[in-house]
């Protein structure tokens, strides 16, 4: 057994010890109560949640209420009995408030349930140990209650070089650890190196006041015995060197800095009384369910420490201590400095009741009456804090809360000694209290803000990351919709020829397993975040918040691998052009199509969004990331285009197309010439019957066209004819409409660069003025110039394009009406693009009006502008797809037939209704969101409906979820259908 070092701390007082009255008498084990009163509440974290009901029988020991959170404990039956009720009940507080507990009848058995100890506990890992230590509910037991195996986990924060044990009990009266070290030297000692195993430290120091001379003895005589490496460090009475901080700096000669911990500067503190607890949990199993209470005063006539049931009302043990009510002036939890007074003996003894101190009035005469401080500065010398408590006084009174705060109220232990010397009789510690419980108040409130604006953030969060997933899954969809195509046909070139290595796929997939856990994980830790943080469990946010963290980072960290791993090598279009089907490439060709057209309107609305804010960079990196998309998008419609213009020259089903076309013709001629006969015939009939002068002329005109029935009926007996006259003519012709068409797409991405080349300019010359930049800065800039290109380039196109179109298309004979039509077909596309534009301009204008008169968010949410605006955007980036898509309408028989005509007919009307539901369902996500908005600001405003906000939110939530993929699905159909079209 070696001897510490001792130093010292500032400040400090002398107040008479009273620890005699209390030892004189030995332990006493007062009866069993009528009832147990069990607090949830016993510990610093959330009150424990009961497991049992009442009318349940309940053996000694049974766990009965557990851990409710991070610094929550567990909760057992200090004796066998019958769970009579769980209600509120007056508790041992400051505040003489009341909380849930739990009362238990004791049948008087004491009949155990099985205990299960660790008894192998060396062996076994330290993290179970500390779990064993929570669930038998072991807490700090020298005041405040702290969780112990929290405390335990926390001991590695820094490298530990002192673990101290903390028997100094300095305050006066308290004498149950004095009693306990007597009556359990052993248990306290073998208690201590578990911890010292657990927390793995060399240097474990025991201090314990001088006044504890038979303690000290047999403290030094157990260690001797064990030669333990224990060391015992006696340190002079004085009050308060039993604080925690203090008997650090009297054992280390360390200073905890202000607002630290111990574990910041490498030390970890255990009470004796928690040590002997973990020895009897870990070598008997026994949970924590009974302590040493020191009952003394003068109005006890057997003053004495005890072993008591925990729950165990205050009343009952001063009757077993033979209390004498007339002499009782003040009953008190604690000692006379840092207690507090009961005001009903009904309470019970909790987990950290050290003392109940049954006062005469002669023993603690009531306080002398306020004065005025005269600034002798004796509190100052008495702090062991080395606070400023005349000032912190000052501060108080004029609840100049953040001057008080800035002046370590904090780091005041509420240990009295201020109060103690102070001359003028004021309460000190009372005010510092209050003020403290004041600022408490006002930071819960703040918590509650936060975390009321952090659910909402994260709410939104998560909406936009669901909205951007949805959009990503849409655009990989389109896009592997054409790798998919190309994918089917180059199956067998692949497997003739494998390229991949069967190691890169193994470790892909793997990959991808591994990103789908991580994905579900942090899923799941974001899910388990946004709990604690409805719940306000403040403490477990943290811990998750870490978590969360690290799962991104660990998710980021694979997805990067992912990435980096050879994608499979990309098939030749050559290879596959000879054998590709024509049509699935079309498709694909118009739904890439589709895609550019509808990335360059979400690009022009970011660059608009961009101009209003230039300094947004979140913006900025997103119009990057769309210009990216709208590359590679642009390079697939290319790609897609030359594979379709092959196809085109190698395939021969358009001939034959062109040929059914011809029979058909003729079919309808021919029907067209009976008809015509008919007709003469009739003309001719009536002619006769009045003998006019004209029936030679009709006569000559039957004449005609009965030979050119006959004539058409002829060609028809021979279909093949017509057929392979047909096929010949359009194979002529169909070189050249291709070119053409492959012409007039490369001018129009020409023509859509140049504009957006243009607008660009425009759009950054405009941000220039904006930043108030002059006429010669704005012309030193780049972009002048480059307008002045696009300009020229767009003027150049246009020209090109108007000379070609007053230009008469190549002509063969069914094409020269078709022509005509499409000029119809491309002026009205053009009234309807003019139309669609001058819609964007005029809701995005209105928008911007409302915004200026100052309405919110959700009040232009629910005006009709947004939607209208969605809807223009939509119609422009369906006719910009149109208008880039081949116009197969150019090579189309022009001829409507009465079948095209009535099948048009029937498409129409459920695109009709197609169109009704999207336009229903874009009103209804509409609707949603304004809700949402209206509700997280009502959960802004008020808190206290929170539950009931947050289940409306929920639900509405849900129906937006739904009209969203509602909405999405009907889209695509309404897509396909105009493809289809
Ligand atoms: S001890 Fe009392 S009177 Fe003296 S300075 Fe402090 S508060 Fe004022
Ligand atoms: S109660 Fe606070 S201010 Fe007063 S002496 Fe103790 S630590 Fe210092």
């Amino acid at each position: 057994m070696q001897t510490a070092n001792i130093f010292s701390f500032h400040g400090g007082i002398h107040p008479p010890e009273n620890k005699a009255q209390s030892l004189q008498l030995p332990l006493g084990r007062p009866s069993l109560p009528s009832e147990l009163i069990l607090p949830l509440g016993q510990h610093i974290g959330q009150s424990s949640r009961p497991l049992v009901k009442v009318g349940d029988k309940v053996l000694k020991g049974e766990t009965i209420a557990i851990n409710n959170g991070f610094l929550s404990s567990f909760l057992h039956a200090p004796t066998s009995g019958t769970i009579a009720a769980i209600e509120e009940r007056l508790i041992a507080h400051p505040s003489g408030l009341s909380d849930l507990c739990i009362i238990l009848t004791p049948d008087g058995n004491e009949t155990w349930t099985t205990l299960e100890p660790l008894n192998n506990w060396q062996n076994i890992c330290k993290t179970d140990v500390l779990a064993y230590l929570s669930e038998m509910g072991i807490i700090g037991m020298g005041g405040a209650g702290f969780p112990t195996q929290v405390k335990l986990q926390g001991a590695h924060k820094n490298p530990l070089t002192h673990f101290i044990i903390n028997a100094a009990e300095c305050e006066p009266y308290i004498t149950a650890d004095d009693m306990l070290i007597r009556e359990k030297t052993l248990e306290l000692v073998l208690g201590i190196e578990m911890l010292q195993h657990l927390v793995e430290a060399d240097n474990v120091i025991i201090g314990i006041e001088d006044n504890k001379p038979t303690a000290i003895a047999a403290l030094k005589t157990v260690l001797t015995q064990r030669n333990s490496k224990i060391q015992i460090a006696v340190v002079p009475t004085k009050y308060p060197s039993g604080g925690e901080k203090q008997l650090i700096q009297l054992l280390t000669g360390k200073e905890v800095p202000s607002g630290q911990y111990p574990a910041d500067i490498g030390v970890l503190c255990q009470n004796v009384g928690t040590c002997v607890a973990v020895h009897d949990a870990i070598t008997q199993g026994k949970p924590l369910i009974s302590r040493f209470t020191t009952l003394t005063g003068d109005a006890l006539k057997s003053p004495q420490n005890v072993e008591v049931l925990l729950g165990t009302p205050v009343e009952h043990l001063l009757e077993y201590a033979d209390s004498e009510p007339k002499k009782l002036s003040r009953l008190i939890m604690g000692g006379p400095m840092m207690g507090y007074t009961l005001d009903s003996a009904a309470v019970p003894i909790v987990k950290t009741s050290n003392c109940i101190l049954a006062a005469s009035k002669k023993e603690l005469p009531p306080p002398a009456p306020e004065q005025a401080c005269i600034r002798c500065g004796m509190c100052e010398q008495a702090c062991p804090a080395s606070l400023l408590p005349q000032q912190l006084l000052w501060f108080s009174k004029s609840q100049e809360f953040e001057k008080a705060e800035h002046h370590n109220l904090f780091d005041c232990i509420e240990c009295g000694a201020c109060s103690y010397v102070c001359p003028s009789s004021i309460p000190l510690v009372q005010y510092y209290r209050h003020t403290k419980s004041s600022i408490r108040e006002a930071r819960e409130a703040n918590v509650k803000s936060d975390l009321a604006k952090q659910r909402f953030e994260a709410r939104k969060a998560r909406q936009e990351a669901e909205a951007a997933e949805k959009e990503a899954k849409r655009l990989a969809r389109q896009k592997a919709a054409p790798s998919k195509a190309t994918e089917t046909k180059k199956a067998a070139p692949a497997k003739a020829a494998p390229t991949a290595t069967p190691t890169t796929n193994d470790e892909s997939k793997k990959l991808k397993v591994d990103v789908a856990i991580a994905k579900s994980k942090l899923k799941k830790l974001q899910k388990q975040l946004l709990e604690a943080q409805e719940n306000e469990h403040v403490e477990e946010i943290n811990s998750l918040q870490l978590q969360v963290t690290d799962q991104e980072k660990a998710l980021a960290s694979l997805e990067d691998q992912l990435s980096k791993l050879p994608t499979d090598a990309p098939i030749s279009v050559a290879d596959t052009a000879a054998k590709a089907n024509a049509a699935p490439a079309n498709d694909e060709l118009k739904k890439a199509k589709v895609d550019v057209a509808l990335i360059g309107v979400k690009l022009k609305k970011l660059h608009k969004q961009l101009t209003e804010t230039p300094d947004d960079e979140e913006l900025k990196d997103k119009i990057a990331t769309f210009e990216a998309d709208l590359k590679a998008a642009q390079e697939t419609v290319s790609k897609l285009g030359a594979t379709a213009a092959s196809n085109a020259n190698t395939a021969t089903p358009e001939p034959k197309a062109a040929a059914s076309d011809e029979l058909k013709k003729r079919k309808i001629d021919a029907a067209i010439a009976k008809a015509a006969v008919k007709k003469v015939e009739k003309a001719l009939k009536k002619a006769e019957e009045i003998n006019a002068p004209e029936i030679e002329a009709i006569r000559q005109q039957l004449q005609e066209a009965q030979q050119r029935a006959d004539d058409l009926e002829k060609a028809l007996a021979n279909p093949e004819t017509v057929m392979q006259k047909a096929e010949s003519t359009s194979a002529k012709a169909e070189p050249a409409t291709n070119l053409d068409a492959d012409a007039i797409k490369k001018r129009k991405i020409d023509l859509a660069i140049a504009k957006a080349g243009v607008k660009k300019a425009e759009k950054n010359i405009l941000l220039l003025k904006e930043q108030g930049k002059d006429e010669a800065e704005i012309n030193a800039s780049e972009w002048p110039s480059k307008l002045k290109e696009a300009q020229d380039k767009l003027a150049a196109l246009e020209k090109e394009q108007a000379a070609e179109t007053t230009t008469p298309p190549v002509t063969t004979e069914a094409s020269a009406p078709g022509a005509n039509i499409d000029a119809d077909a491309a002026k009205k596309r053009k009234i309807d693009l003019a139309i669609a534009k001058a819609g964007i301009k005029k809701a995005e204008k209105n928008i911007q009006l409302l915004k200026d008169q100052g309405k919110d968010e959700s009040e232009i949410e629910a005006s009709e502008w947004p939607k209208k605006l969605i809807e223009a955007q939509q119609k422009l980036a369906a006719l910009e797809a149109e208008e880039t898509t081949p116009a197969t309408s150019v090579s189309t028989p022009v001829e409507k037939t009465v079948d095209a005509v009535a099948d048009s007919e029937a498409k129409a009307e459920p695109e009709m209704d197609l169109a009704n539901q999207i336009k229903k369902e874009k009103i209804a996500i509409a609707l949603a969101k304004a809700q949402i908005n209206k509700l997280n600001k009502r959960l802004e405003s008020s808190p206290e409906e929170a539950d009931s906000i947050n289940q409306e939110i929920a639900s509405t939530e849900q129906r937006l979820q739904s009209a969203e993929i509602l909405l999405e699905k009907l889209i695509h159909s309404q897509t396909n259908m105009q493809e289809n079209r």
